[in-house]
């Protein structure tokens, strides 16, 4: 018999993490109910107990290594910040200790002048606050404790992403609590669940740092295709790779030790392109979770002399990276509101919760759409490699079918349920789903939960969340107004979501999302079509999208404001900076290569000539193509200067020009450049191919 002193996974899940096993060990326990009291049923955070809460986290902290605490933040950059502390504090006359206080556990002071805040904070108003979260389990990570917080500044506007999610938890949670009530059920809380799957590619090290703009930008901004792409479809789900194999075991063992259950992983369409499926959780730790998972990626992906590319649009020419974001809704004891059972037909609550949810996404499109745009994203939606950059709902067909019963006036017939077969005895039955799956919706309906589908691969997960919540919680809210009161509430509740279908079945799609066919029925139901961040973003600042998050307390109208013109500020950045990329790499790389090799050829040319009458015509067109290619890139690389010169200052003519005169201008370069680079030798074109990128580990 193999025996093994070797920890098994299940051992050593979580041993990174403050969660409810260091708790129970490290924490009296009446401190230890009161905090699960805070964490499982949202009651405030007993202040008599922090100081006994701050001794057991850093006692447990030291304990794993320890010497810091930070307050672990997410600023409105879409990243985690945090200001590293040592627990040590004079002692006596020249002794030290290890301390961490209730207070300094509870409440941080980070200066907030330097994160966006859209003129919230003037520098010279620099005083910012960050505030623990207990819903969110501390954790050890290279010598620090990390305490989840909130940001807010010192006026109380809230600077961050997670300040709002939690808002937004709250609301939808108030406002569920309100509707399940109609249907004759109550429950301490509810809880909203997210499970993101995650895509990224993975490149060789020393190929990445040949690169300016995978460093400075996360994609490639030059590269002519691979002459083998993602054609032979043989990638996806394949046999991983030795190397990829070996940082894919080594990310789950990290991962699961920081609490964060790594379920699924497998290679994608594209070369090169892998994804993780986590387990889903509650929403809050879920994208906490991402946003550790993200930074471990890259750092696992180094151990292993690879580069992690979490970037929409790593490469041209083959599919980019998403991230999908199941979405569910639960009460405390686990049943899930948007499990239909058997015969959804008849399940009157399910179909009302449904009805709201279709009201919410058709009501606010607009600011789905804007709250996953972004200059990476931009590069997906709609590109026949991710969702189209309409928003619409698809169901399925059985929920199609039972929704176009109660529009349309269609029979409905229910399904058996199916079972299927191999037709060959020895292998077993097996339950075929109601409903088939379609990847080509933005948001659909699969099984027991939503899966939106448009988010970019880099973005926090916390924003497509601030949006649901706020917008279910309001479609419940106006529901609970007019249903709290009724004398006949199974009556009006069937009308009412009657009616909802009825009003907003126009953003159903059951169909292939794909395709212009798609776009031109979309334009006729008068759903909206935003095809860059410049023109999405807009949508934020309508009065009536500012208005639900101030109605659903999770923004004020001045923090709405502020985070739409910090998606566009971080936009425009974000173009300039690639710009600026583009035409350094331009003047240093592209350029001199094809130089390089026109002056081989020529010499070559000259030589044979002065020596013998040759026919050399092909070898002289070759000459004259890239001499003409060489002449375009001038011309367009001046093109682009020009363009970006001449930005506008103002923000959103700023990010419409961006949209419509540099990335055009960027990708004219590029063009030729690419042209050019197929012509040229391996000797000059130094820079790292796209195979050896797709193809170097
Ligand atoms: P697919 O590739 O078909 O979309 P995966 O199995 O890769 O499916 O991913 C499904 C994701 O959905 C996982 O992260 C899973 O944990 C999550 N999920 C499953 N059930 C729920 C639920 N009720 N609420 C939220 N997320 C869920
Ligand atoms: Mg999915």
């Amino acid at each position: 018999m193999i025996t093994t002193t070797e920890k098994t996974p299940a051992e050593t899940f979580g041993e990174y993490v403050f969660g409810d096993r260091a708790m129970k060990k490290y924490l009296t326990e009446r401190t230890y109910l009161s905090l699960r009291k805070t964490i499982d049923e949202g009651e405030p955070i007993d202040p008599e107990i922090c100081g006994e809460v701050a001794e057991a986290m850093k006692n447990w902290a030291i304990s794993l290594g320890a010497t810091h605490y930070t307050h672990w933040f997410q600023p409105l950059t879409g990243t985690t910040a945090g200001k590293h502390e040592a627990f040590l504090d004079f002692c006596g006359k020249d002794g030290a200790i290890m301390r961490l206080s209730g207070k300094s556990l509870v409440v941080g002071e980070p200066d907030a002048s330097s994160f966006p805040t859209d003129g919230a904070r003037a520098t010279c108003a620099a005083r910012g606050y960050t505030a623990w979260d207990p819903t969110s389990p501390a954790f050890v990570k290279e010598g620090t404790l990390f305490i989840p917080a909130v940001f807010v500044s010192y006026t109380g506007e809230t600077l961050d992403k997670k300040a709002p999610l939690l808002k937004s938890i709250t609301a939808l949670n108030t406002q569920t609590k309100r509707i399940l009530k109609l249907f004759g059920t109550t429950c301490k809380k509810v809880f909203t669940s997210v499970g993101p799957e995650q895509e990224y590619f993975l490149v060789d090290k020393e190929a990445y740092d040949k690169r300016e703009d995978l460093r400075l930008t996360g994609r490639t901004l030059f590269g002519a295709l691979s002459v083998k792409g993602q054609e032979l479809e043989d990638h996806y789900f394949g046999v991983l790779r030795p190397r990829v194999a070996e940082f894919m075991k080594d990310l789950d063992e990290t991962l699961w030790k920081y609490g964060i259950l790594a379920k699924s992983k497998h290679n994608e369409v594209a070369p090169a392109q892998h994804e993780l499926a986590p387990v889903f959780c509650d929403t809050n730790r879920s994208v906490d979770n991402n946003q550790l998972m993200m930074e471990i990626m890259k750092k696992v992906a180094e151990k292993h002399g690879m580069a992690c590319l979490l970037h929409e649009k790593p490469f041209e020419g083959i599919n980019g990276s998403g991230k999908h974001n199941n979405w569910s809704l639960s009460l405390d004891n686990g049943e899930n509101l948007l499990d239909p059972g058997a015969h959804p037909e008849s399940n009157a609550r399910f179909m009302f919760i449904l009805a709201c949810v279709i009201s919410a996404v058709d009501t606010y499109q607009g600011v789905l759409r804007a709250c996953v745009a972004s200059a990476g994203n931009d590069h997906r939606l709609g590109a026949d490699e991710a969702p189209p950059a309409i928003v619409s709902v698809y169901l399925g067909d059985e929920l199609g079918a039972i929704v176009d019963s109660i529009v349309l006036g269609k029979n409905y017939v229910p399904k058996k349920a199916a079972k299927g077969s191999i037709g060959v005895p020895e292998s077993p039955i097996f339950p075929i789903d109601s409903t088939d799956r379609n990847r080509t919706s933005p948001f659909a309906f699969t099984g027991n939960k939503f899966e939106f589908r448009m988010l970019g691969s880099a973005a926090s997960v916390a924003d497509p969340n601030i949006v649901l919540n706020t917008i279910v919680a309001d479609a419940f809210a106006l529901a609970a107004d007019k249903l709290e009161h009724s004398a006949n509430p199974e009556k009006d509740i069937k009308a009412y979501t009657e009616n909802l279908l009825k009003e907003h079945y126009r953003v159903i799609f059951n169909y292939n999302g794909y395709g212009p066919e798609w776009e031109q029925e979309a334009e006729h139901r008068g759903l909206l079509n935003a095809k860059t961040t410049a023109d999405a973003v807009p949508e934020l600042l309508k009065e009536e999208n500012i208005d639900v998050f101030v109605r659903r307390g999770v923004y004020t109208k001045s923090e709405a404001v502020a985070r739409a013109n910090i998606q566009l500020d971080t936009y425009v950045k974000n173009i300039r900076i690639e710009a600026r990329v583009v035409l350094d790499m331009f003047r240093k790389d592209v350029y001199p290569a094809a130089c390089a090799y026109e002056e081989k050829l020529c010499s070559s040319l000259s030589a044979k000539k002065s020596l013998v009458a040759l026919n050399c015509a092909k070898e002289e067109d070759l000459i004259k193509t890239l001499a003409q290619k060489q002449e375009a890139m001038l011309l367009a690389c001046e093109s682009l200067e020009n363009a970006l010169a001449a930005l506008p200052e103002e923000r959103l003519a700023a990010a419409k020009a961006c949209a419509h005169v540099v990335c055009p201008a960027m990708n004219e370069l590029r063009r030729v450049s690419d042209e050019a680079e197929t012509l040229c030798s391996r000797e000059d074109w130094k820079l790292p191919r796209y195979v050896d990128l797709l193809y170097g580990v």
